[in-house]
């Protein structure tokens, strides 16, 4: 069989590109892990924040927030988005113009204002009053249930007759009269036309079917989750993100906590560092007034950005019927509806 399309990586990119596509046509998507979210899509802060990234991020993520508020009918059992807000806290007064600059993004639809002190730290009572000189609150960002999402585009694929393959790495790609032949190394698949959604593997992907980089730089990104002190309830405590600090966010009874760090790697199973995880655990006992004395969960994953950090979504330059959708840095998962949906228009060359 010749598929209309076939789709490397089943992340959230993959997912909801070829669950767009399978309406109109035949669709395999070929994922190398047995778990379709095992990379950067299962590792993220799993948030919803409109005012984020370029200009142009900004725009794909606000153009979003419809799918998620109103996705199809039995798409998913629960809401996709529900109510987090973002507490953005400057320590020194060095640090304030990183929340002038933030409050420069502030829109009708995705306000951020000015609160006092006394009102962040009602809405954060874990940090230490020091530690805050000035804060801007944004109201519209949000969690996203990034399990539900995923799982329900993977689920409406197969509905739409999408064929979904696990544990299938692609090892080559050859394209001979008009058809893409894609093999495993056991297997071969054709298509007439491919999409690369292979997250930080995109360029690897690419030099398979002699594409010329775009220049990929996957940068690692830890987090930790840790107990709540008893008698703590923080389950409503907005995220909270320190100007040229970290960031952390309530999880399930317990916390999430991210240095924000971007270190360059190579594309891999990404796993957190000791002295990263020790640096955090110790900013967190300096800024909050949470002693950390057990991780609950440490990990790493990658976030990949091109030079611009804006999304690559288009035919390659040179090699034919040969489509990239990577490049989306720390906001694949908010931008996922909008780039699926833009990707699909072009490869169905509707307008
Ligand atoms: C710590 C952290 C926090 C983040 N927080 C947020 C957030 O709050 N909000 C947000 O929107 N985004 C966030 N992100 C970014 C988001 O997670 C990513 O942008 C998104 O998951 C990228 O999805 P993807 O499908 O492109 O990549 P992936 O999920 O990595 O999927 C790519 C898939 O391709 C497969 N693959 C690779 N090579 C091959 C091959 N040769 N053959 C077959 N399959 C292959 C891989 O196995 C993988 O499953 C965060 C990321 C991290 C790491």
């Amino acid at each position: 069989m010749v598929y209309n399309f076939a789709v490397i990586g089943a992340g959230i990119s993959g997912a909801s590109v070829a669950y767009e596509l399978a309406e109109a046509g035949s669709v395999v998507l070929l994922e190398a892990e047995s778990m379709p979210g095992y990379h950067s899509t299962g590792r993220s802060a799993a948030l919803y924040t409109p005012n984020f990234g370029s200009a142009e991020v900004c725009a794909i993520n606000k153009a979003s927030e419809s799918f998620f508020l109103n996705p199809p009918e039995a798409f998913c059992e629960v809401p996709l988005l529900s109510p987090r807000g973002a507490l953005t806290v400057s320590t020194t007064d060095e640090d304030y113009s990183g929340l002038t600059d933030l409050l420069k993004l502030s829109s009708h639809d995705s306000p951020i204002y000015e609160i006092t002190k006394a009102e962040a730290l009602k809405l954060a009572p874990v940090i230490r009053p020091e530690k805050i000189s000035a804060a801007v609150f944004e109201p519209g960002v949000m969690d996203i249930d990034v399990a539900s999402l995923h799982q329900g585009y993977l689920r409406a694929f197969k509905q739409r007759g999408g064929k979904l393959l696990l544990k299938h790495r692609i090892e080559d790609l050859k394209f001979v009269d008009g058809v893409w032949h894609l093999n495993t190394g056991q297997q071969c698949y054709k298509a007439r036309k491919v999409i690369n959604a292979a997250g930080a593997w995109a360029d690897i992907v690419g030099a398979l079917a002699q594409a010329k980089p775009i220049g990929l730089v996957p940068k690692r990104r830890t987090a930790i989750i840790i107990d709540v002190p008893e008698g703590l309830d923080l389950s409503a405590m907005p995220l909270v993100d320190f100007i040229g600090g970290a960031y952390m966010k309530p999880d399930a009874g317990k916390l999430m906590v991210s240095p924000g760090d971007e270190t360059p790697v190579k594309p891999q199973d990404i796993q957190p560092d000791d002295l990263e995880v020790a640096k955090l655990v110790d900013w967190l006992e300096r800024s909050t007034l949470i002693n950390v004395d057990r991780l609950a969960h440490s990990w790493a994953g990658l976030r990949s950005f091109v030079t611009d950090g804006n999304p690559v979504v288009k035919y390659d330059n040179d090699v034919q019927d040969f489509f990239w959708l990577a490049g989306q840095g720390g906001y694949g998962i908010m931008m996922a509806p909008t780039l699926a949906k833009t990707a699909a228009r072009m490869l169905l060359q509707v307008d």
